[in-house]
C-alpha cells in the first residue's frame, strides 16, 4: 500500500514495508563526488540542472530496486545497494551546490524546488563517512530484524517458529485470549533486540539533520506542510480534536463488546482495551472484530470475498477443461496458476474501470506486462503492496501477491490512486513529481474505495440488489469505521512518539514507557501485562525500524473524505455522503485528474483549494460521512462511562510531545 518515490523518498505502506531508494543505503561511505556546480550558474539553472540529471539517474535505479524487490537474491541487493549509493552520493552533492544560492534572487518555482530537494530523504544521514556508513548498517540491520523476525515456542522436534503473517492470523481469527496473548507477546518478542540499535540511529539522524539546518529530525520531518513545524504540528491537534468524539463512542462500543465476549475482567484492562484483543497487531484496524461487532447479524451483507471466490473457481474450471493430456496432478496446478492470474487481471481490470470511468486513461499496456500480480513460486519475492513509477514516463507497475478476496480488491484500488497520480504529473519537472503532501498521495486510492457503494459494487456485478434500511446502513457504516475511524489516534500516535525521541523529550530510558502513555491517551489501549524497559514495542511495527513518517496516514485518513465530498459535490451528487459514488462521472473525474496534474508544484492548499473550495484540512466531512453510525453508537453506548483514565504515569511523563515545533 505504497507509493514508491525516490524524489521524496515516500515509501509509503499503512501496513507494509517500505524499500524505496532511501530503504536499502549503501553499506559504504560515497567516495564519488558528485559533479560540481558549472561555474557562474543561476539558481533557475541549476535546479534545471538537477531536474535532468535525476530523470537520467531515476530508470536504473527503479529498476535495481524492482529487480530486488521481485527477485531477491544476494547479485540484486547488491545491485539495488550500489545503485541506491550513487543516488545518494548525487543527492548529496546537490543539497551542498544548493546552499550557495541561498539568498539569491530566483523564481518561485526555483525556491521550492530546492526546498523539496533538503526533503527528499526521511533520514538524513551525517556527511562523516565513518557515521554514515554506521547509520545505513544500522538500517539495514533493523529492517532485516523486522523482516526475518520469528517467534519460537518449543523444544527439539516440537519446536514451532512463526513469523509476522501466522502471528496475525491468530490474533484475526481466535477468539483464545491466551492464544491471543502468546501471539501478540511474542511478535514483539521481535524488537526487543533493536532498542540498542534505534537509540544510535536517532542520534545519527539527528546529527545529519542538523547539518542540514534543522532542530531535529522530527522537525525535518515537519518541514514538508508549507507551513511551519510548529504550524502542522497544531493541524494534527485540531483534527485529531475534531475526530475523537467519534473515535470514543467508536472505543466505548468496542470495550462493551470485549468484555461480553472475555469477561469484565479481561475485556478491558483499566477501561483500556486489551492491546492484543483488537484483531490487530497494532489495533490500527478493528475489521477483524467483525464477528462480535457488527451490528445487525448478517443484515445487508456485501460479501464481496465470496463473488471473487466464485470468479476463481469458474476461471479454475475453464482453465482445467483446456488442459490437454498431462497428467491430472499437473493440469491441476496449471489451472490453479492461471486461474489465479485471471481472477487477479480480472480484479485490476474493475479497478481501472473506475479510473478510466471518470475520463482518465487506460493503463498502458506495459503495465499489464510488468506488473507482478501474483506470488512467483520460483523465487522470493517483496508481497507488500506497491506502486511503481520506472521512469517518469509511462512506465507503471504494481508488486502484489493479490488473492481473491476483499481487503486486495480494495488493495488494488489504492495502489492504482498511487499509479494515476504518478501519470498524471508525470509532465511536471522531476522535482514536482510527487503528491501535493504526502497524505495526498495515500488518500487518491482511499477516496475510490469510499466511493465503492453498494450501489456501485452492484452495478459491476459484485453482490446483490443492496438492502435498503437502517440496519444495513449501520452495519455498512460499521464495516467503513472499524478501517478508518479506528485507525486515526494510530496514525497520529507512531509520530507523537517518534518526533518525542527526536527532540530529546523521549528518553532511551523511557522509551517503552512512553510508546504505552501515548498509546493510552490516544487510543485507549493498554497492554493487559506490564511492558517494563525491558521491551522496545514501538520495533514492532514496521514503520519503526523502516524509518517511514507516519503522519502522512493521518492525514489521508482526514483528506480521502473531503477529496470524496469534492468529487461528489463537482458530480452534481445531492444525498447523504456516504451514499454518494462519483463511478462514471466526468466532471468529477475531470476536476480529480486537474488536481493529480499539479503534483507537488505549489502548496498543497492551493491544491486541496481548487479541488474543495477550502485551503484547510478540515475532518468535518468525516463527520458528516459517519453521522448515522455516531447516532446510532450514542444510543447503544448511553448509560455507559465512556472515555478511558489518562495514562497513570502521564503527569510523571516526559514533556508531552504534541504542539513541539
Ligand atoms: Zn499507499
Amino acid at each position: 500500500m505504497k507509493q514508491r518515490h525516490l524524489l521524496l523518498a515516500l515509501a509509503i505502506g499503512a501496513s507494509t514495508i517500505s524499500l524505496s531508494g532511501c530503504k536499502k543505503e549503501p553499506a559504504e561511505p560515497a567516495t564519488t563526488a558528485a559533479p560540481a556546480a558549472a561555474k557562474g550558474e543561476t539558481a533557475d539553472e541549476f535546479i534545471a540542472r538537477v531536474n535532468d540529471e535525476y530523470r537520467k539517474l531515476y530508470p536504473e535505479i527503479n529498476s535495481a530496486q524492482w529487480l530486488s524487490s521481485t527477485y531477491i537474491n544476494d547479485d540484486s541487493q547488491m545491485l539495488a545497494a550500489k545503485a541506491n549509493e550513487r543516488y545518494l552520493t548525487q543527492l548529496n552533492g546537490w543539497i551542498a551546490q544548493a546552499r550557495k544560492f541561498e539568498g539569491q534572487k530566483m523564481t518561485p518555482d526555483t525556491a521550492r524546488s530546492i526546498q523539496l530537494l533538503k526533503l527528499m530523504t526521511a533520514m538524513p544521514a551525517p556527511k562523516d563517512p565513518a557515521k554514515l556508513t554506521e547509520l545505513t548498517q544500522i538500517a539495514t540491520k533493523m529492517e532485516g530484524m523486522y523482516g526475518s523476525g520469528s517467534y519460537c515456542t518449543g523444544e527439539g522436534a516440537a519446536k514451532q517458529c512463526r513469523q509476522l503473517g501466522e502471528l496475525e492470523d491468530v490474533l484475526r481469527s481466535s477468539r483464545d485470549y491466551d492464544k491471543q496473548l502468546d501471539a501478540w507477546q511474542g511478535w514483539h518478542t521481535i524488537a526487543q533486540p533493536m532498542r540498542k540499535d534505534y537509540t544510535r540511529f536517532a542520534e545519527l539522524v539527528n546529527e545529519g539533520a542538523k547539518e542540514m539546518g534543522f532542530a531535529d529530525t522530527g522537525e525535518m520531518w515537519r518541514s514538508g506542510y508549507d507551513m511551519t513545524p510548529v504550524e502542522i504540528a497544531a493541524e494534527t491537534d485540531r483534527l485529531w480534536g475534531q475526530v475523537k468524539p467519534l473515535y470514543e463512542q467508536l472505543h466505548c462500543y468496542t470495550r462493551t463488546k470485549l468484555e461480553a465476549q472475555y469477561g469484565n475482567d479481561k475485556g478491558q484492562v483499566n477501561g483500556l482495551l486489551p492491546a492484543h484483543l483488537l484483531g490487530n497487531m497494532w489495533q490500527q484496524d478493528w475489521g477483524n472484530l467483525w464477528d462480535m461487532l457488527e451490528p445487525y447479524k448478517g443484515v445487508g451483507s456485501l460479501d464481496i470475498t465470496a463473488a471473487l471466490e466464485k470468479e476463481y473457481q469458474a476461471d479454475y474450471a475453464r482453465e482445467l477443461a483446456k488442459a490437454g493430456a498431462a497428467p491430472i496432478a499437473d493440469k491441476q496446478f496449471a489451472a490453479e496458476r492461471a486461474a489465479q492470474l485471471d481472477v487477479a487481471k480480472q480484479m485490476t481490470e474493475r479497478a481501472q474501470d473506475f479510473y478510466t470511468s471518470l475520463g482518465m486513461p487506460k493503463l498502458p499496456e506495459s503495465y499489464w506486462t510488468k506488473t507482478q500480480f501474483i506470488k512467483p513460486l520460483d523465487r522470493d519475492v517483496v508481497c507488500h503492496a506497491s506502486a511503481w513509477d520506472m521512469n517518469m514516463a509511462g512506465d507503471v507497475r504494481t508488486k502484489m501477491c493479490i488473492k481473491p478476496n476483499e481487503e486486495d480488491f480494495t488493495t488494488i484500488y489504492h495502489e492504482l490512486g498511487h499509479i494515476y497520480y504518478d501519470l498524471a504529473y508525470n509532465k511536471q519537472p522531476p522535482l514536482f513529481q510527487g503528491g501535493a503532501n504526502d497524505g495526498f498521495h495515500e488518500a487518491i486510492g482511499d477516496t475510490m474505495v469510499l466511493a465503492m457503494t453498494p450501489k456501485y459494487l452492484n452495478s459491476i456485478g459484485m453482490v446483490d440488489t443492496p438492502q435498503q434500511g437502517n440496519e444495513a446502513l449501520i452495519n455498512s457504516q460499521m464495516r467503513m469505521a472499524l478501517a478508518k475511524v479506528s485507525f486515526l489516534p494510530f496514525g497520529l500516535m507512531i509520530d507523537r512518539w517518534r518526533w518525542g525521541v527526536f527532540d530529546g523529550s523521549i528518553k532511551p530510558d523511557h522509551y517503552n514507557q512512553a510508546w504505552w502513555e501515548l498509546k493510552a491517551k490516544y487510543q485507549g489501549v493498554g497492554p493487559a501485562t506490564p511492558r517494563g524497559e525491558e521491551f522496545f514495542d514501538p520495533g514492532a511495527k514496521y514503520h519503526v525500524p523502516g524509518n517511514t513518517p507516519y503522519t502522512r496516514y493521518f492525514l489521508s485518513h482526514i483528506l480521502q473524505f473531503q477529496f470524496y465530498k469534492g468529487l461528489c459535490d463537482a458530480s452534481g451528487y445531492k444525498g447523504p455522503l456516504y451514499d454518494c459514488t462519483f463511478y462514471g462521472n466526468k466532471v468529477a473525474g475531470q476536476k480529480f485528474w486537474a488536481m493529480l496534474e499539479k503534483g507537488s508544484s505549489q502548496p498543497w492548499q492551493a491544491t486541496l483549494k481548487e479541488l474543495t473550495g477550502s485551503d484547510k484540512a478540515d475532518a468535518g466531512a468525516v463527520l458528516e460521512y459517519f453521522g448515522p453510525l455516531q447516532t446510532w453508537l450514542k444510543q447503544q453506548n448511553e448509560g455507559k462511562t465512556c472515555g478511558w483514565p489518562a495514562p497513570a504515569a502521564a503527569s510523571a511523563a516526559p514533556k508531552p510531545t504534541t504542539g513541539k515545533g
